[in-house]
């Protein structure tokens, strides 16, 4: 017996699925069929199986084995949306797939113990994930980290974790304080500071905060904001997701107009720009959230429209961007990044030669998924490597982490930025 499989016999989801029509020109595009070299590791694959879960064709073992493995192991990066000619709508297909598997899974202790831990409490919970971030430092600080990966010992998943720790500064954004704009106001803009981005990635969103203010926004990051979901839909609760943006609506709206709301993260921000789906069949929240939505921006996008400072200060470096998928396939921003990199003196900007083929983040892929994440990870990294950069340039949470720990893993003397870091960073040295 399969357990609430109904959401996958909608006339809605099955009109989506209708719209493949099985030309196969998705499948150079999936990192996992790139891997695997298996059809049902591939977009095609995927729509087949969902498909026969749909029509009621796939028994409550072949559901549990072959159905869960192949859903489980797709990074949902959605390169394959992109490559389709016929639209089809893979990332809300995957979305409502895995929410069936995770429903019909039986975890572990261990499991469910670090799912309660990181996504229902440390994510949702700002006080508790800044005092985790703390003492993530003072471990990093104190020489512990080392002894921790020299001596090698923690189980898989707990490994996994700490291998994407980044280097820890602490430069937590000051919420609920209008922060003013350099030289003459162009409007008011509200921002969204992420969770494990404020936590382990602050100085990210210092930067973003800076860049924005010498553009000529005032900043505000509202208070009593959380957690985007994504990590929730990822791992099947939608419930939980729908609860995070129904908060996250609500501390936006109490701190009044905005020319946008700004998010500094792929992942984030394609879950903000989503909350019109997410609550769609909400009758109190639907159209705040399709108002809400409609404000959201990346940064790279609101920068490369907005940008009244060029910066100019020279930073020398043979720099690399590595696209985060949610942002170039869920939210179609690709050039603007790049655009904005060009402007900076001394930044030689190179192409990869797979530039938007995912890194293993994913989510919480590189920790659910280890070996698949890592494989994915080393053909990145060998890209990167063939370029001879030395600057690593992204625009989302997870890929930043996973970059970080890929350039240790391949051994690269190559630093990792973000996009508006290096705009900060040239700034300064323009002292502009
Ligand atoms: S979302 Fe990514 S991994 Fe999943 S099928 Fe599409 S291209 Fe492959
Ligand atoms: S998802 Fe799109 S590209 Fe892939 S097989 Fe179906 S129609 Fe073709």
């Amino acid at each position: 017996m399969i357990d609430d499989i109904d959401s996958l016999r909608t006339p809605a989801y099955r009109k989506k699925l209708a719209q493949c029509i099985h030309c196969g020109l998705c499948l150079q595009a999936c990192p996992t069929y790139a891997i695997f070299g298996v059809e049902m590791d591939s977009p095609r694959g995927r729509i087949v199986l969902m498909k026969a879960a749909s029509e009621g064709r796939i028994a409550p073992d072949e559901f549990k084995e072959a159905f869960t493995r192949h859903i489980l192991l797709c990074l949902a990066c959605r390169a394959c949306e992109t490559a389709c000619p016929s639209g089809v709508q893979y990332g809300a297909l995957i979305e409502e797939a895995r929410i069936v598997v995770e429903r019909n899974r039986r975890l572990g202790w261990a499991e469910r113990f670090l799912r309660w831990l990181g996504v229902q409490q440390l994510m949702a919970r700002p006080a508790l994930l800044k005092f985790t971030a703390r003492l993530m430092w003072l471990y990093e600080k104190v020489g512990v980290q080392g002894l921790v990966r020299r001596l090698n010992f923690l189980p898989p998943a707990l490994k996994a974790m700490e291998g994407i720790l980044p280097p820890i500064r602490l430069s937590f954004t000051p919420f609920a304080r209008l922060l003013p704009a350099r030289g003459e106001t162009r409007g008011r803009v509200l921002f969204f500071a992420g969770c494990i981005q404020e936590g382990f990635l602050s100085p990210v969103n210092a930067a973003t905060i800076r860049v924005l203010q010498r553009n000529g926004y005032e900043v505000l990051a509202p208070p009593n904001q959380t957690c985007c979901g994504a990590a929730h839909l990822h791992l099947g609760d939608k419930a939980g997701a729908q609860q995070l943006a129904r908060r996250n609506i609500d501390a936006f709206r109490a701190a009044g107009d905005c020319v946008a709301i700004i998010a500094n993260a792929g992942g984030c921000g394609v879950s903000l720009k989503e909350y019109t789906h997410l609550l769609a069949d909400d009758a109190q929240y639907a159209a705040a959230a399709r108002q809400f939505s409609a404000q959201v921006q990346d940064v790279n996008e609101f920068l490369a429209a907005n940008l009244r400072l060029p910066p100019r200060g020279r930073l020398p470096a043979r720099a690399v961007y590595s696209d985060s998928c949610h942002l170039r396939h869920g939210q179609k921003v690709a050039r603007q990044p790049r655009d904005l990199l060009k402007l900076v003196p001394g930044l030689e900007l190179v192409e990869l030669a797979a530039p938007d083929r995912c890194c293993g983040s994913a989510g919480v892929y590189n920790i659910a998924q280890v070996e698949t994440a890592n494989a994915v990870l080393d053909a990145k990294m060998a890209d990167i490597a063939a370029c001879g950069a030395d600057l690593i340039v992204t625009s989302n949470t997870g890929c930043y982490m996973q970059l970080v720990a890929g350039v240790r893993r391949a051994n690269l003397k190559a630093r990792v930025l973000h996009v508006v870091e290096v705009l900060d960073a040239s700034y300064a040295n323009g002292q502009q």
